[in-house]
Order: C-alpha cells, then sequence, then structure tokens
C-alpha cells in the first residue's frame, strides 16, 4: 500500500510502470514544501525492492527497512549548510555515484533520493549527469525539488517529470482524523492552513512551534501593513537577511502574507454580495488586494530567480497599501 496521501495519478503511473517493469532510471518528483514528495519517493524505494506481488506491500522486510530508513541499497541525500550556504556538494554526489555502481546488496535496486535538489551545486550537478547519462541498470535516483526551474536543463531533460499539486483540503482533513487520529476540528483547521501539503498539516499537529511561527509571522504581517515605510523597509532588510540560507522561511511567510491578503479579498467579496456592513472598512477595493497579492507571487518568482532580496522586499514593501488598526486573522 502506498502510504503518500492523494496523488492518484503519480501513483497509478507509477504502479503501471513498476507492473509492465517500464520505469525510467530518473525521476524528477516537484510540487511545494510537504506536498508528499518525500513520501512518494521513499514508496516507490521500497516498491521497486519489495518481495511481493502488490509492492509496496509495506509489510515485508524490504518495505519495512526502506520506510525505516535503514536499507543497505537506500540513500536518502538532503541539503547541508556549506559555508553558511545551503548546497549538496560534490563529495556526497561522488560518494553517491560510487554506491551507485556496486550491486545492490539487500535488495534488487539501488534507490538513490536527493531532496532539494535545486541546491547541487554546479560541480555536483556535472558529476551527477555523468551519472544521468550511463545510469547502472539497477540504479533508480530520485530528484525532489520544489523549485523545478532551478534544476539544470541537462538534468532536468534526462528525468521523467512528476508534479505534485496541493491536495484538496477535505482530503488531507480526512487523512488527518483517520491516519493521524487528529480531532475532527482540529484536522479542519489544519487542512485549510496547510494549503493542501499534508506534511505542513502533521508536523504542525506533533509541533507546536510551528503554529507558534507562523502566529508570530501574521503578527508580523499586521504591524507592517499598518507601518509607514521606515519601519517596513527595516522589516524588509530583516526578511531579506534570511536569504539565501533559509530561503523556504522566506517563502514561507511570503505565503502566509498571500494568504493573510486573499482572506481579506474574500471576506470583502463575500461581504459585498451579502450587502454585509460589517465587512472591514479598510478602504480598500477589491482591484487594491487583488494587485496586493500579484505583488507578492511575483516577489517569490524574483527571489527565485535569485534577484537581490533586500530589493525585491524593499519593492515589494513599497507597492502593498498602508491599512490603518488592523487584526490578525485566523
Ligand atoms: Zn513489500
Amino acid at each position: 500500500m502506498w502510504r503518500v496521501v492523494g496523488h492518484t495519478g503519480a501513483v497509478r503511473l507509477l504502479d503501471h510502470s513498476i507492473e509492465s517493469d517500464r520505469l525510467a532510471h530518473a525521476y524528477l518528483i516537484t510540487g511545494p514544501p510537504h506536498v508528499g514528495k518525500t513520501t512518494l519517493a521513499m514508496d516507490l524505494a521500497a516498491a521497486v525492492n519489495c518481495e511481493r506481488t502488490s509492492p509496496p506491500c509495506g509489510e515485508c522486510p524490504q518495505c519495512l527497512h526502506v520506510w525505516g530508513s535503514r536499507h543497505a541499497d537506500l540513500q536518502l541525500m538532503g541539503v547541508a549548510e556549506e559555508e553558511g550556504r545551503k548546497a549538496i556538494g560534490i563529495d556526497a554526489i561522488r560518494e553517491a555515484a560510487h554506491q551507485a555502481h556496486l550491486n545492490p546488496f539487500e535488495g534488487k535496486s539501488r534507490v538513490i533520493i536527493i531532496e532539494g535538489a535545486e541546491h547541487l551545486s554546479e560541480e555536483a550537478a556535472n558529476a551527477l549527469l555523468k551519472l544521468l547519462e550511463e545510469p547502472p541498470p539497477h540504479l533508480l535516483l530520485l530528484l525532489l525539488t520544489a523549485s523545478p526551474d532551478l534544476i539544470l536543463p541537462t538534468i532536468h531533460s534526462r528525468c521523467q517529470r512528476i508534479d505534485l499539486h496541493p491536495l484538496p483540503i477535505e482530503q488531507v482533513a480526512e487523512a488527518l482524523t483517520t491516519r493521524w487520529e487528529v480531532p475532527d476540528e482540529e484536522a479542519h483547521d489544519l487542512a485549510k492552513l496547510s494549503n493542501g501539503c499534508i506534511g505542513w498539516a502533521t508536523e504542525a499537529w506533533q509541533d507546536s512551534s510551528i503554529m507558534e511561527t507562523r502566529d508570530r509571522r501574521l503578527e508580523r504581517l499586521t504591524d507592517t501593513v499598518a507601518a509607514g515605510l521606515e519601519e517596513r523597509f527595516a522589516y524588509a532588510a530583516e526578511l531579506a537577511g534570511l536569504m539565501p540560507q533559509q530561503r523556504t522561511a522566506m517563502h514561507e511567510t511570503l505565503n502566509l502574507w498571500a494568504e493573510w491578503w486573499r482572506d481579506l479579498l474574500v471576506a470583502k467579496a463575500t461581504a459585498e454580495d451579502g450587502n454585509d456592513t460589517t465587512s472591514p472598512d479598510d478602504g480598500l477595493s477589491k482591484g487594491a488586494l487583488l494587485a496586493a497579492i500579484r505583488e507578492i507571487l511575483r516577489t517569490q518568482e524574483l527571489l527565485d530567480m535569485n534577484i537581490n532580496p533586500r530589493l525585491a522586499m524593499e519593492s515589494l514593501m513599497l507597492s502593498l497599501p498602508q491599512i490603518e488598526g488592523v487584526a490578525a486573522q485566523q
């Protein structure tokens, strides 16, 4: 049984490829953080080594060892800090390439999973390219990334791509209740906040500091929205300081911002439809709110293209409308 929640299209494709013995040597699995990329990759690693007829069975020693990250032929590689920068360096890839050429020791296939593949250094990417050009027959290489545009085209073109998209909120809520035994109400709230990325919801359920971080960021956001330029630029500089090492924190913050403005837009539209006089009287048109959301999304794109983060953030701060006396929305 595949453990990954949802993504039925991807699972069906992989199931079919395994059955017909037409699995590719390398896959590029893309999707936003916490959407299920690693779980899908681990499921696939179990499936290619599983001893039973409908892999991954989740019960044989092969499946259990893969899922427990203690299978001798599985290498799960992540991003390390190197001189203050996040990177996957040449040494790690050389070592992985060396292992890849050895025969499988415990199972049928060697599987290398590289998380955050956009952080491959140029040297490392070139070493990986050699492996992709002449892959050993028993090797399965899985590259995971939230930013496929940052993957070298030469690598990209040698991988079969699988795109994972955020899950419907109801599906996340249902999985939280049935698999993680989260009470209904909390499951619904977490699912809504997760934006369809179930890994975020399960982590937030198990680790209260995640929600605390979110609340703190929201508070800073509402302060910023009410603040003048001086304060805004100070916060822009602070956020820009997160780059490039804490790219994920930066993106999470901007996602939260986009979500906050979207909520404001929805509240306004709903109020207008129902002539609800309790609508937030912030003096902003729907067009202005939409423009703010667009600016935030554009800033994220610029950051992905490695534009100077301070300039990108200052430009965003200049364009966001000022609202006096806003309250944090949940
Ligand atoms: Zn199995």
